[in-house]
């Protein structure tokens, strides 16, 4: 969806913002850059997620167009410590 369709689309209602039955809350400093953003009436919304500072909650949005992923510093795979542990103690 392009931006200027979101602000079409975008309904100011007694609530807030309304757009497509959601509540819209306006996004979170982190969101700052990323091109998924349109401005309604001089506050800038998430054109694809109505609770902006939900995606960032546990980690960075996965919507994001501004952050890269990042890469693990040992070499990329991550392990899941517990089958690790026991991965290790197998082969003592
Ligand atoms: S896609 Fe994620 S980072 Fe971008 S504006 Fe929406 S919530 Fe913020």
């Amino acid at each position: 969806m392009s931006n200027g369709n979101f602000a079409e689309k975008a309904q100011v209602t007694d609530k807030g913002l309304e757009f497509n039955g959601f509540l819209m809350e306006p996004i979170v400093e982190n969101c700052k850059g990323c091109e998924r953003i349109a401005t309604v009436q001089d506050q800038e919304y998430c054109t694809s997620y109505p609770l902006p500072a939900g995606k960032w909650r546990h980690g960075a949005c996965n919507f994001a167009t501004h952050v890269k992923a990042s890469v693990d510093k040992s070499g990329g795979v991550k392990l899941n410590p517990i089958k690790a542990s026991k991965r290790a103690a197998r082969k003592k």
